[in-house]
This record gives C-alpha cells, structure tokens and sequence, in this order.
C-alpha cells in the first residue's frame, strides 16, 4: 500500500478479488466491477482473516464519501466471514445501577457533577431492583446484563464494592443462563481480583478517544493511563475486557483511527463504538454531528483493522442515526446495546430483535 495505489484510478477487476470458498462460491460468478484500488487493496483482510495497517487505514479513510458503501460491504463481508455470532448479532442490556454526582468532568457525561444536566441522581440500587431489570432482560431475550455505576471506580474493596459483588453472586443464582457484566469504572488489584472470582462474562471500561487526546477532548479529572492500568489489570485476572470509544466529541478521523489501533495493542474482546448523543447542561450540548459517511467509515476501518472481534454499536444508534442505524449495522458491527443507555431512553427490544433478524438477511 502506498501513495501511487491512493491515486490510482479505480479500475476493473481481470482477476478474482479473493480465494473462493464453498460458501462464497457466488462471487467466482460476479460480472467484473469496479472498486478503487485502496479498497480493493485491502480486499485481502477476506482472503486471510489479517487485519489492516494503521497507515493502511489513514489511506482509506481519506477517500471521499461516495467510496463508503463499497468499504461498508467489505467490512460486512468481513464481519460475516470472521466474527459472526451464533445469534443473528450480540445483544446487551445495561442497567444505571448508580447515577449521578460524579466528581469526574467527562464532557460528554449528564452524570458529572462538574456539568449542569438534568439527569436522576441516586446511590446504587438493591439487589431486588437489579434482578428485576436482568429478569426483564432475559424475558426479552437478551441474554448480556451490565450493572454499570457512576464515579471514579473502586481502587479497593469498600462496603459498596461488597454490595456489588452480592448483586453479582445474586444474579447468578437467580438467573444461571445470563451473562453479567460490570462497569464500574476503574479499578485496584483486589477489586479486579474480587469480579474475577465472582464470573464477570465481560467489564466494560473504554478509552473514548485516542489516548494522546484523552486530555483534551474527554477529561482531565483522570488519565486515560489509569484506564489502561485497569484494562492491564482486567487482563491480568482473566476477565474479557469490553473497551471501546465515542465519535463526535472534536476528534479527527486520524485520531479515531488511532484509537482503533490503541485497541488492537490492548487486544480488548468487545468494542462498542458511540455516536454522541448532545446533552443539555454538558459542555458539547449543541455539537454538530458528524457526516454519516464518516461514521461508516470509522465503523468499517474498525471491522478491517479487528477482523474477529465484537463491535457493538452503542449510544446514539437510534437517538442519533435514525435511518442510517441499518446502513452502519451493515459496515462491520456485530452486535448493538439494546433497551436504553444510562440517562437516555433507547429503542424497544422487540423493535431492536425484529430489526436484528433483518439484517441477519445481509449474512
Ligand atoms: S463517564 Fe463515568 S467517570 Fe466520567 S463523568 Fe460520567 S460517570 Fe463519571
């Protein structure tokens, strides 16, 4: 991959883009097409499961946006062939077991304490109340149940540390078929120690943006290093760390590409990538949104650069993409978050399953 190939006009294919497989045998039957040199340069993440360099991605993301759908279909064809689920997709549900008066200033958080939202503030909730919400979960279907809490984390093992824990051991025993995950901010060696013993399916912590903009573009309350120190941490106890980012909050393109490769480094298992969604009271209330072009292609160069992992698609689907949620399912995602975020109000599950089995039929 190099500058001639990026200005190179797109030609037609004179031989087949990829090995054939008995299960692809369709394409070695496909009229010759035209596809820009770049695309289908990288065509061969296909053929070998491989993934694309950083500088492979910086190239591509530079194409303009009438090139997007033909990178979206690659990263779907990707993610069919790489990382498709034994559901149509990976659903999961989170619950905001613990909201509100955080002393961090994530800038795009309603939970902050620094920002001015209308948002519901209380401590964390009784086991009653979280096994409600798994048992409505599972009644849907889903099967991925996350007790997500505000604040800074737990760098020891306190009383409220212990309750969790309890909630933990209590969904498991009540609901031995539910998967429970944990975001609970960041963590010490004997709280991470502590949810490994008590089977966390996956703990949720992400890195937002390119750690070199964490800073600037997300808080200074805290280090993005502390993040990873704990990611570190979740991997030295075994647990499968979910770990992903926001798009939106004033990044670049290169700065999202390199926060997709700072992912690839800590070899996370799940990557939910955000839309923002602007919130009233928050310092990017009123923040433009991105192009969708650019969102589908941040979601497909994600696929292309993890060809085997989870990419969940998580706040702003519904709320921010609307119509195009279906296009960006379609770009390399392989799973989404279903039934409301933390402060805000999602789609029905039962729309989001029938919605899923849809676009299972592009499988
Ligand atoms: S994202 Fe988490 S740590 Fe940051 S302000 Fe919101 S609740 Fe606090």
């Amino acid at each position: 991959m190099n500058e001639e190939l990026k200005n190179e006009e797109p030609k037609a294919f004179t031989t087949p883009c990829y090995k054939l497989t008995q299960n692809h045998f369709l394409y070695n039957t496909m009229p010759s097409t035209l596809l820009h040199p770049l695309i289908e340069a990288a065509y061969r993440v296909l053929e070998t499961g491989e993934p694309i360099s950083q500088a492979e991605a910086l190239q591509l993301a530079d194409l303009p946006g009438e090139l997007a759908l033909d990178l979206g279909s690659l990263a779907n064809k990707v993610k069919n062939r790489y990382a498709s689920e034994t559901e149509a997709l990976h659903a999961c549900s989170i619950m905001n077991a613990k909201s509100g008066v955080c002393a961090e200033n994530c800038k795009f958080c309603a939970q902050s304490r620094h920002n001015h939202a209308d948002v519901e503030v209380y401590d964390l909730v009784n086991e009653e109340s979280a096994l409600i919400e798994a048992r409505n979960c599972m009644a849907e279907g889903v099967t991925h149940f996350g007790i997500v809490t505000s604040g800074y984390g737990y760098k020891k093992i306190n009383p409220e540390f212990l309750r969790i824990l309890n909630m933990i051991d209590r969904l498991h025993t009540e609901l031995p078929n539910l998967h429970v995950c944990a975001s609970l901010g960041m963590l010490g060696e004997e709280p991470a120690a502590a949810l490994a013993a008590h089977g966390i399916a996956h703990y949720n912590i992400n890195i937002q943006v390119a750690p070199d903009r964490y800073h600037a573009l997300i808080a200074d309350t805290h280090t993005v290093e502390e993040r990873i120190a704990t990611i570190k941490l979740l991997r030295k106890n075994n647990i499968s760390v979910c770990c992903g980012g926001i798009m939106g909050v004033g990044e670049t393109m290169q700065d999202r590409i390199s926060m997709i490769f700072a992912l690839q480094e800590l070899d996370v298992t799940v990557i939910p990538l955000n839309v923002l969604v602007p919130i009233d009271g928050t310092p990017l209330a009123g923040k433009e949104p991105l192009s969708v072009a650019d969102i589908v292609k941040t979601f497909a160069l994600c696929r292309l650069a993890h060809p085997r992992k989870t990419i969940k698609f998580a706040a702003g689907r519904e709320t921010i993409m609307k119509d195009f949620q279906g296009l960006l399912m379609l770009s390399g995602a392989n799973g989404y978050l279903t039934g409301g975020y933390l402060t805000t109000r999602g789609r029905d599950v039962a729309d989001d399953r029938h919605f899923a089995s849809q676009i299972a039929s592009f499988n």
